[in-house]
C-alpha cells in the first residue's frame, strides 16, 4: 500500500486486493508477451481459453467443487440470476419456496413471483430484516421445486451462520456478498451463485456453481442467455463473455490460493469484523442493531448517536481517505463493507477515525 491509499468501504463495486490490482496494471497492455491486452483478446483464442481453464481449475480447488457440478459464467450479475432461476427450475404447476431475510431476497422473490408459483416460507420484514427466522418456523411446501435464500444480506448486514436444511429439495443460494469468504459444502446446494463485484472482481459477471441435474430444464420460450444449458454446452461462450471480468476473477482465485484458501479468508473476515463490532459495542456513541448470531462478517452497518452528525462524519472520513461509508437509504446511518479485499489496516484506520470523531463530537 502507498501513502495515497484510500480505504473503500463501498458495498459494491468494492475494494479489491491491492496486489491483484497491481498485477492487472502490470499486464494490462501486454498479457504474457502477446503484445495485446486481455481486453483486446479474442475469447476464442488459445490464450484466453488458457485463462478460463486455469480459473476453472483454481475455483474447483479452492471450493472443492465435486465433479457433478458445473461452473458457469453469466453476464448480468446476480439480478439476472433472479430471473434465470425460476425460468430454469420452476415448471408450470410447481411451487418454489423463498426465504425473505432482506432486500436482495425480497427482490428475488418479486421477480420469481412474476414468473411462477412462489411460497414465502419465512419473512423477517416485521423485524426490519434484523434477523433470520428459526428453521422450525419456516412454512415450506411439501414438494417444492427449490428453496431459495440469500446467504448474506448486504444492506442490513445479516448472514446465515450455517447452510439451511432443505431436505431433498434443491437449495439455491445468492452468495453475492459473501462468496469466497468462507468454505462451504458445495454438495449441499443445487445452485450457488454470486456477482463478482463484491468479493472477486469487476462488475458484469456472475459465477454460477450448479448441479448437473438442474441443467436442461428451462422451458421452450426461455431466452438463450437465460438458459443454463446454453452456458453449459458452450463453456459460457455462447456469446462474447465479459472476458476482462472473467480474467480478473481468475486472478482473485489465485490470490486466494496464495493467502491460504477460503479458510484463511474466513479467519481474516472474522478478525476484521469482530474488531469493528467489538469497538461499536463498547462505544456509547455508535451502535449496531443486529443480534450477534446474525451479524455479517462482510457488511457492518452502524449508526451514530445523533443523525445530525452523519454528514460531518462522512466528510471528515473522506478527508481521512476512508470512503463510501454512507449507509443504504433504507437503513440510514453508516455501513462499512469489509470484503476479502479490505486489509486489516483499513479496519484499524476506520476505528481510529471513529474514536477520534467520538472524542470531538461525542
Ligand atoms: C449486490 C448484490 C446483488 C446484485 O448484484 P448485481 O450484480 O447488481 O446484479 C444481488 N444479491 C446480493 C446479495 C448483493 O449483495
Amino acid at each position: 500500500m502507498t501513502d495515497n491509499t484510500v480505504y473503500n468501504f463501498g458495498a459494491g463495486p468494492a475494494m479489491l486486493p491491492h496486489e491483484v490490482m497491481q498485477q492487472v496494471k502490470d499486464e494490462l497492455l501486454d498479457w504474457n508477451g502477446t503484445g495485446i491486452s486481455v481486453i483486446e483478446m479474442s475469447h476464442r483464442s488459445k490464450e484466453f481459453i488458457s485463462i478460463t481453464e486455469e480459473a476453472e481449475a483454481d475455483l474447483r480447488e479452492i471450493l472443492a467443487i465435486p465433479e457433478n457440478y458445473k461452473i458457469l459464467y453469466v453476464p448480468g450479475g446476480a439480478t439476472m440470476m433472479m430471473s434465470a432461476v425460476p425460468l430454469n427450475l420452476l415448471a408450470n404447476g410447481e411451487t418454489a419456496d423463498y426465504l425473505i431475510t432482506g432486500s436482495w431476497s425480497k427482490k428475488a422473490h418479486k421477480e420469481a413471483a412474476r414468473l411462477g408459483n412462489i411460497n414465502i416460507a419465512a419473512d423477517s420484514a416485521d423485524d426490519n430484516f434484523y434477523s433470520i427466522p428459526p428453521r422450525e418456523n419456516w412454512a415450506v411446501s411439501s414438494d417444492a421445486a427449490y428453496l431459495y435464500y440469500t446467504d448474506n444480506e448486504t444492506i442490513t448486514g445479516v448472514e446465515f451462520g450455517d447452510i439451511p436444511d432443505a431436505g431433498e429439495v434443491p437449495l439455491v443460494c445468492d452468495m453475492t456478498s459473501n462468496f469466497l469468504s468462507r468454505p462451504f459444502d458445495v454438495s449441499r446446494y443445487g445452485i450457488a451463485f454470486a456477482s463478482a463485484q463484491k468479493n472477486f472482481g469487476p462488475a458484469g459477471i456472475a459465477c454460477v456453481i450448479i448441479h448437473e441435474d438442474l441443467i436442461g430444464r428451462a422451458g421452450d420460450k426461455t431466452p438463450f442467455l437465460l438458459d443454463f444449458k446454453i452456458y453449459a454446452d458452450n463453456d459460457s461462450m455462447f456469446n462474447t463473455p465479459p472476458s476482462f471480468s472473467w480474467y480478473m476473477a481468475g486472478l482473485i482465485y489465485k490470490w486466494i490460493k496464495r493467502q491460504g484458501g477460503v479458510a484463511a479468508m474466513d479467519e481474516l473476515a472474522k478478525q476484521r469484523s469482530s474488531r469493528l463490532y467489538d469497538f461499536v459495542d463498547a462505544s456509547e456513541f455508535y451502535s449496531n442493531p443486529i443480534p450477534e448470531r446474525f451479524r455479517s462478517r462482510m457488511n457492518i452497518p452502524f449508526i451514530l448517536k445523533d443523525d445530525e452528525l452523519n454528514a460531518t462524519f462522512l466528510s471528515e472520513a473522506k478527508q481521512n481517505k476512508l470512503i463510501e461509508l454512507k449507509g443504504h437509504r433504507s437503513v440510514g446511518g453508516m455501513r462499512a463493507s469489509i470484503y476479502n479485499g479490505m486489509p486489516m489496516e483499513g479496519v484499524d484506520a476506520l476505528i481510529s477515525f471513529m474514536q477520534h470523531f467520538e472524542q470531538q463530537h461525542g
